[in-house]
């Protein structure tokens, strides 16, 4: 543990999201008092915090954290003690087991977590309850397109640091507005155009804060990504032509996708994409050309409906044009937010163990059984929409919540509320009372991660410390210890102390963690694959391995079509990234500051969409959709495309309501967040009496 004396300051990690800044946290009578970038090398090289790392920290000290365990009594939540708090947890979930089963108890945690809490959490689901019922918020922000990523390059990550998207000669930006979302990547992007004079391919139908840099501006249809990529790849594949020499696993690959992509139909293509077979061809031709291509997707694509396919289609992008295993190119997925890519390498999702290891995978069952002393369950669990549909059918009994906040974060707040309310036992673990917490029968308060040590990993691999800054907040506890605490009144094998015997079970079970020790963390910072101490990490991922080994001859690819807009709704609404988007929850709901430098909950439209509506500047509208509807003001835009509503999220997410829980990407799952077809009407107010 660090050594905390009143007034010093702390080299930790930001932990708000996904970038991972080193931070100075400086702090006086267990408040933090100030926050600077940390005093030494960053490999994400920034020279300042942005604005939600600069401000955001005051929801650590905010006076709505919860200071006490919170049980149901008649309907109300009360204080009580651990002791109480944790028995009945223990209880309860026991009780379920025997009578309903191990397959009708799950849990949902924890992106806003370290990897010690989360393998912590997906440990206990596999041996306390014994199922593989485990998701994290990652599923809805990030791990789709990941999975269509691994399907072609072999992993769910980022294949170069961020710092590469300097180097490059060509970047290709995909559904993303770095300088809203993850302005470290945003300020990559500039350096790289003004600095280098790269050409900037921005792939967006909304307006962008980085078209001024952009040499190239692509406006495909309002979710039509995946099928604008289709046409990319098409091209890319008729340019390189038959005869050209690839290295052999481009050249599988090459050869098994040209005859699928060949046989798309162009002029579908072009129709259904927006974007011409011209645009497409000119394209393709500098992607194929430039020496070094950077391509960054990002929410806007990561949260469509084909966002899996999207991910098959990039990473077979960056393959067949020769941008990959090596510097200063390569894909950089910027959807991941928080500690989305360490929930996911440490198995807290249903289809993988730790180390993206698989359940069914009889070597990985034997090593967990070994550190275990019990083999993980080999069938496939629920993920995390299926576990709320599971509630509302009465399939789930009890779910653990630690960290994650669904009423706010899936489509549809009614129905995953009322869901939820069908639960048996609902326990929620946060640092405040969410719209979830209300609703859970056991509330139990943990520490922020300025109150705990652990380690966490950035969207680009970057392995760091977490520090222990100020002591937990009243009688909050770090997850590590509330987990371990309940693994062992479930009598499940937890022998641990502190993080640090979590991680050294880490490295014993997880070979791309292998040599990330506590001892080797403190000399550096480490990009995982690091398979033993003397390893320095990987940076650049598959630089040394040529080829992965098969091509996939399963995967199928065809033409896609976007939807068309029902009768009686005539315009898309899609919800552009906002600074809270890649947030941290918490800090997005109860930082004051982080709100009041946040854009208001609104709307943009084109002036003459306004015009045929009767809608003015500034007018207050209802927006509905086949599911919900909501209430705000709009504000006309002539770079807002016709037919679009651009919507701008609060910290409640309220945008949520107006899509389907049961619009899920084909492939793996996900809630489809964009775009959906609404219609939007002035709401009148009444004159003054
Ligand atoms: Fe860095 Fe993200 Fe923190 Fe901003 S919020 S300082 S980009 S980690």
């Amino acid at each position: 543990m660090s050594d905390i004396t009143k007034g010093k300051a702390v080299n930790t990690t930001c932990t708000l999201c996904g970038t991972g800044c080193s931070i100075t946290l400086e702090h006086r009578n267990n408040q933090v008092v100030g926050v600077a970038p940390a005093d030494r090398d960053c490999p994400v090289d920034q020279v300042s915090l942005c604005f939600k790392g600069l401000y955001g920290m005051d929801f650590i000290n905010s006076s709505e954290r919860l200071t006490t365990p919170l049980v149901r009594k008649d309907g109300v939540l009360v204080a009580t003690t651990w002791n109480e708090a944790l028995s009945f947890v223990a209880g309860r979930f026991a009780e379920l087991k025997k009578s309903h089963g191990r397959h009708a108890l799950g849990a949902l945690g924890a992106s806003s977590c370290t990897n010690e809490e989360n393998y912590l959490l997906q440990k206990f689901v596999r041996t306390a309850f014994g199922c593989n019922n485990i998701d994290s918020g990652a599923r809805i922000r990030t791990t789709t397109l990941m999975a269509g990523i691994e399907r072609v390059l072999g992993m769910s990550a980022m294949t170069n640091p961020i710092s590469h998207i300097r180097e490059a000669y060509e970047i290709l930006l995909i559904g993303a507005d770095p300088s809203v979302a993850g302005p470290i990547i945003g300020r990559m992007v500039k350096q790289a155009v003004k600095l280098r004079g790269a050409r900037l391919t921005l792939v967006d139908p909304l307006p962008n804060e980085l078209e001024p840099f952009s040499g190239t501006r692509l406006r495909p249809r309002p979710g039509a990504y995946a099928i604008f990529l289709l046409g990319l790849l098409r091209e890319i594949v008729l340019q390189i032509g038959v005869g050209t020499e690839l290295r052999s696993y481009r050249s599988g690959w090459f050869r098994y996708l040209r005859p699928q992509l060949e046989s798309l139909d162009k002029k579908k293509l072009e129709a259904e994409s927006g974007v011409s077979g011209k645009q497409l061809a000119e394209t393709a031709k500098r992607l194929l050309a430039a020496k070094r291509v950077a391509v960054i997707p990002g929410p806007g694509i990561a949260t469509e409906e084909n966002a899996y396919v999207s991910g098959v289609l990039m990473a077979a992008l960056v393959l067949l044009t020769g941008n990959i295993w090596k510097t200063g190119c390569g894909l950089f997925p910027i959807a991941a937010s928080l500690n989305d890519q360490g929930a996911m390498d440490m198995g807290t999702w249903p289809e993988k163990l730790p180390g993206h290891q698989y359940p069914f995978d009889a070597s990985a069952r034997v090593r967990f059984q070994h550190a275990w002393g019990v083999a993980p369950p080999p069938e496939k669990g629920l993920d995390y929409v299926s576990m709320i549909e599971a509630a509302a059918k009465g399939h789930l009994a009890g779910l653990y919540v630690v960290g994650e906040n669904p009423v706010q974060d899936c489509p549809d707040k009614g129905a995953v509320r009322d869901a939820l309310s069908r639960l048996q036992f609902l326990v929620v673990q946060d640092r405040f009372l969410t719209e979830t917490a209300e609703l859970a029968h056991v509330v139990l308060p943990s520490a922020s991660f300025a109150e705990k040590e652990g380690t966490w990993t950035s969207m680009e691999r970057r392995v760091q410390r977490i520090r222990q800054v100020l002591q937990p907040i009243g009688e909050s506890r770090p997850d590590w210890a509330i987990l371990t605490e309940l693994m062992h009144r479930m009598r499940v094998q937890a022998p641990y102390t502190g993080p640090h015997d979590v991680l050294r079970e880490i490295n014993a079970t997880v070979p791309i963690y292998g040599g990330i020790t506590t001892e080797h963390l403190e000399q550096e910072e480490l990009f995982w694959p690091c398979a033993d101490p003397e390893n320095p990490g990987t940076e650049i991922l598959y630089a040394h391995v040529s080829s992965k080994g098969f091509v996939d001859d399963t995967l199928k690819i065809s033409h896609l079509t976007s939807p068309e807009l029902p009768a009686g709704y005539p315009f898309r609404l899609i919800v552009k990234e906002s600074p809270l988007h890649s947030l941290d929850r918490a800090a997005a709901a109860n930082s004051s500051t982080v709100r009041s430098h946040s854009p208001a909950f609104q709307t943009t439209m084109n002036p003459s969409d306004a015009d045929s509506t009767g809608i003015e500047e500034g007018s207050p509208v209802q927006i509905d959709s086949r599911v919900g509807s909501v209430e705000c003001r709009v504000s006309l835009d002539e770079r807002t495309p016709r037919g679009l509503i651009v919507g701008t999220n609060n910290s409640s997410f309220a945008f949520h309501e107006l899509f389907a829980l049961a619009d899920r990407d084909p492939m793996f799952g996900s809630p489809k967040l964009n775009p959906t077809a609404v219609k939007v009407e002035p709401v009148l107010v009444a004159p003054p009496l």
